[in-house]
């Protein structure tokens, strides 16, 4: 099926980082990895890689051929693009992070990653931040749409390597995601793409907590309400949500009662009680 995911607030900046160590440490709990030049804004799970760190993994997860289009070459934002990131160490490395945070390891059959073997970026002038999208002729192949115009805005430009990464980061969730078959509720695939951006080290300075609303409206709102699920579960809470998205549709409450023993209401109530 295609999925089409826009990125969270078009008009705030957000941020990033991302490295990228030569090797892969522990695969459990996930971990980030960093392109060259990169480092860590806040915790996320590179405080669990300096206390796991397992040493370099034999496994890898079958990686997809990556590809960029720049559909504008001589766009501002094409220009800034190309001198702020090196495309390829960034894309790879979000790949890794993106398969280790929703699937432990290629080893681990209690998660199962599907078989995305090919993402192209398409760099263009259009309104919004990103989207992805299947290809129509075969859901394998993926396309990530990126705003030249988005980029071009982003200020102060210190900032433009983060926020590329970051947006790549959420937008490479979605084509690593599962989404019980059309029916997870939209909310809770951004939340978990914004989740995995988090615990990247990812989070642009303007995302908070937030306990207004319900649990499901998605993006930064939904991704810090995952993570007190993390933690209040135990890692890989998200890595099993995912693999129970691949299992079955969506049931509403069912879902939750079935896979962490309480109502999504409940848990949301503590949440917020934990929060405010
Ligand atoms: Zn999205």
């Amino acid at each position: 099926m295609t999925v089409i995911s826009k990125t969270s607030n078009a008009t705030e900046p957000e941020s990033l980082t991302t490295a990228m160590s030569s090797t892969f440490i522990s695969p459990s709990p996930a971990t980030t990895i960093l392109p060259q030049g990169f480092e860590a804004h806040d915790q996320g799970d590179l405080a669990f890689s300096a206390q796991n760190n397992d040493g370099p993994q034999d496994d890898d997860f079958n990686q997809p051929k990556l590809r960029l289009e720049i559909r504008d070459l001589q766009h501002p934002g094409a220009l800034k693009f190309l001198a702020s990131v090196n495309a390829a160490s960034l894309m790879s490395a979000a790949v890794r992070n993106v398969q280790r945070h929703l699937y432990r390891s290629p080893a681990d059959v209690s998660t199962n990653p599907p078989g995305t073997r090919s993402v192209t970026v398409v760099l263009r002038d259009m309104d919004g931040v990103a989207f992805t999208t299947g290809k129509e002729l075969d859901d394998d192949h993926k396309e990530i749409h990126f705003s030249l115009r988005y980029i071009h805005s982003v200020s102060p430009q210190s900032r433009l390597s983060d926020e590329i990464t970051g947006v790549l980061t959420h937008e490479l969730v979605h084509c690593y995601q599962w989404n019980a078959r059309g029916t997870c509720p939209p909310g809770l695939i951004e939340g978990i793409a914004d989740w995995v951006r988090l615990r990247c080290g990812l989070s642009p300075p303007h995302w908070k907590r937030e306990t207004d609303g319900t649990w499901d409206k998605g993006y930064q709102h939904t991704a810090y309400f995952l993570d007190f699920l993390e933690q209040r579960f135990g890692p890989g809470t998200v890595r099993r949500i995912n693999e129970k998205l691949r299992r079955n549709r969506y049931t509403g409450e069912e879902f939750w009662t079935g896979l962490l023993g309480f109502s999504i209401e409940k848990l949301w109530k503590d949440y917020v009680m934990k929060t405010a």
